[in-house]
């Protein structure tokens, strides 16, 4: 029953379950989807369920116990045959030090005799150096272990680590899954979830993560700013700097936080272009409707391009005031250039 956590991926679950039965399973898997959509959870599962000393054999399912020690010792983070890493919060690359940690760790005896299990978040993260140096754990690996990376797209990753791995494909969460996420979360709001499954790209991690009321109340201020008729670049630049520092001191989070307004901005930006093109508005009409006065259908075109060229840069880990800096000139810049915005200063 400790799938039944996992919502959406219930071919994969089977997938797996045959491959067990079957003993094909691989060494190397790299997990690809996008962020949110449960590939952690899903891989902390899988990992409980080969480490389970005592799995339900009797209906042939891939299930862990969650009662035998193994499973509480990987619930508590604690299994000496269960390795999770992830890139350290305040490093924008997977360290070396750590993949050769884990290498070590990985290559010993399984101590509880079950194999082993290496889960690695962030394999986006990993560069050459630090791929290069498990390279020879995942052409070789100890005898029943599994070796599960963790990204965001096969593109991404080196291909001299996607040559060794069984690619799993995520995919995002069709909306009805989605509504039954929120609503386990104590989302009741029929418009909210609507709303935010609208906004959340299949991703229930993203979804959650648009509950904030920060966020839409930082969204609006900046969609209030750019229908100014002197927009002022550098204030909002300054603002939305400070939004992301209250994230917290990690650059992980400041920068998922940039992240989430700009997917906000790029949602209003479509309704505006939408509403420029004759189709009914949808929330946040009243700035939407400043926003399709003042800016041209290609006007919004161009600012949605410049929202995606941000968040192509925060994702290369450019500096974020950087990032910020140059969108809001760029966006400022769109926004005042010709007739409509002169039109609009009198
Ligand atoms: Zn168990």
């Amino acid at each position: 029953m400790t799938w039944a956590h996992i919502l959406g991926h219930d071919a994969l679950v089977d997938a797996f379950g045959h491959v067990v039965q079957r003993h094909r399973l691989a060494h190397a898997y790299l997990f690809s989807g996008p962020a949110g959509v449960g590939k952690r959870m899903f891989a902390r599962e899988l990992a409980k369920a080969l480490l389970c000393e005592a799995p339900d054999n009797a209906n042939k399912t891939l299930t862990s116990c969650g009662r035998c020690q193994a499973c509480i010792l990987v619930d508590a983070g604690n299994h000496p045959d269960f390795f999770g890493v992830q890139r350290p919060e305040d490093k924008n690359e997977m360290p070396i030090e750590l993949m050769q940690e884990l290498c070590v760790g990985f290559s010993l005896k399984s101590a509880r005799g079950q194999g082993k299990v290496a889960v690695l978040d962030d394999a986006d993260d990993l560069n050459a150096e630090s791929a290069n140096c498990f390279l020879k754990t995942l052409e070789e690996p100890p005898p029943r272990s599994v070796f599960i990376l963790i990204g965001s797209s096969v593109d991404r990753q080196l291909p001299t680590i996607v040559s060794r791995c069984q690619v799993v494909r995520f995919r995002p969460l069709p909306p009805p899954i989605l509504e039954q996420i929120l609503r386990q979360n104590d989302i009741e709001d029929s418009a909210t979830i609507q709303r935010l499954v609208h906004l959340s790209g299949g991703s229930p991690g993203r979804a959650l993560a648009l509950v904030d009321p920060d966020l839409w109340e930082f969204h609006s201020k900046l969609l209030e700013g750019l229908t100014r008729p002197k927009i002022d670049a550098f204030g909002l630049a300054k603002c939305f700097v400070e939004f992301a520092e209250d994230a917290g001191k990690e650059l992980a989070l400041q920068r998922r936080r940039v992240s989430l307004v700009f997917g906000l901005v790029i949602a209003a930006l479509r309704d505006a272009l939408a509403q420029s093109q004759g189709k009914p508005a949808g929330d946040d009409d009243k700035i939407l409707t400043a926003l399709t006065n003042r800016a041209d259908t290609e006007k919004i075109a161009t600012l949605i391009e410049r929202c995606l060229e941000a968040e192509r840069h925060l994702g290369r880990y450019v500096q974020i005031p950087l990032v910020l800096e140059a969108l809001l000139d760029a966006m400022a810049q769109t926004l005042e250039e010709g007739a409509p915005a002169l039109a609009s200063r009198s």
